[in-house]
């Protein structure tokens, strides 16, 4: 039986057939060494580092706001700060987590941009200018900025637009990490490679995600700069990020990364968030914020619509974008899908 999609998060996806084939393949091989010493971590890292085009450290945690919260504690001491837009994940969504595993660091927020297809982003400007507002020992000292690519609004960081902020972060002395939870939608974006949009720009360390692009659980942490990983497995250890079963979250990972399905898995969401986007488009009443780059699309409607579509039994977010909706597509999101929703949102407002 399949059950109807939803638009709520590309985590209400289930695990795209490649992974989930590596994860039996891994189950099947009976017993294995645990702890990450198994072959199918050796394999999907080695894998990473060369999509990545380099010699990177490569971590496997369960969840994004572990991944985020420990690499940023890898860079930061208790008296140190991470600048990030007002709307960062790790600011609003992760219960504190990176200033809990660092001991203190504090987050310092800079209003992110307003022109549509900035939405959401740190400017370099805005970097400097909380970068520098104060250098006494009575303020936190600055020592990362954070970057979600794409944002949280659906935008995506061209490499120009990376490299500025590196630049302005290396003047500093500061170090870049990339919230990556839908790195695979803005590679996809973007068509540059890999490397162009990460160490290439400048990036440090980047927290690529892989559940919302359908993996079963496992982010991958990718130090671009390996002194900063130096005791990252005790880090992730204490932290309780340490699979036993290494292998069922690295494993998938290998299904992700052969024959690029983490590309066509990400692209496949776009293009459903491009259909939803069109067919908003054609809807009168409805204000779509900005064209979606990524795989997410963000739009007004009158609030009584937004009720009776949840009525109807619609699930999607109204919290994310200030009072806008979001529509988020997945890799399994169908035409169908998408064209069902929009009949339904057509339908309720016109009555
Ligand atoms: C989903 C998401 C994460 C990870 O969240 P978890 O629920 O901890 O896995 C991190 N950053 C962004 C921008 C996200 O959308």
């Amino acid at each position: 039986m399949t059950t109807r999609q939803h638009f709520a998060s590309d985590n209400y996806a289930g695990t795209c057939p490649e992974a989930l084939h590596w994860f039996l393949e891994a189950n099947a091989s009976g017993h294995e060494p645990a702890y990450g010493d198994d072959r199918w971590t050796q394999k999907s890292s080695d894998m990473l580092r060369q999509l990545f085009e380099i010699d990177c450290d490569v971590y496997y945690v369960f969840n994004g706001t572990a991944a985020n919260s420990l690499a940023l504690a890898s860079i930061c001491q208790s008296y140190q700060s991470v600048i990030c837009s007002s709307i960062a994940h790790i600011e609003n969504d992760e219960c504190g987590a990176p200033g809990f595993f660092s001991n203190g660091a504090k987050l310092l927020v800079a209003e992110s941009q307003s022109p549509s297809a900035q939405l959401g982003k740190l400017s370099p400007e805005a970097l400097h200018h909380v970068a520098t507002k104060r250098t006494d020992l009575h303020y936190t000292k600055p020592r990362a900025v954070s970057i979600t690519q794409a944002t949280e609004l659906g935008t995506v960081y061209s490499v120009d637009e990376v490299s500025a902020l590196s630049e302005v972060a290396k003047r500093y002395g500061l170090k870049m990490h990339m919230d990556g939870a839908r790195f695979a939608n803005a590679v996809a974006y973007l068509g540059c490679s890999a490397a162009d949009i990460t160490w290439k720009a400048g990036v440090d360390v980047l927290c690529f995600g892989g559940t919302k692009n359908g993996l079963p659980v496992g982010e991958a942490v990718v130090f671009f700069d390996r002194e900063l990983s130096k005791d990252f497995a005790w880090r992730a250890k204490q932290a309780g990020q340490l699979a036993s079963k290494m292998r069922h979250i690295s494993a998938p990972w290998v299904g992700m990364l052969e024959n690029d399905t983490w590309l066509r898995n990400a692209r496949h969401a776009n293009a459903m968030a491009q259909r939803l986007y069109q067919g908003l488009l054609k809807i009168p009443s409805v204000n779509v914020m900005h064209p979606p780059q990524a795989n997410g699309v963000f739009a007004n409607l009158p609030a009584p619509a937004i009720q009776a579509l949840h009525a109807k039994g619609w699930k999607f977010y109204e919290f994310i974008a200030g009072g806008g909706c979001r529509f988020m597509c997945a890799w399994d999101t169908t035409e169908a899908s998408v064209d069902a929703f929009l009949a339904d949102i057509t339908r309720t407002l016109a009555t």
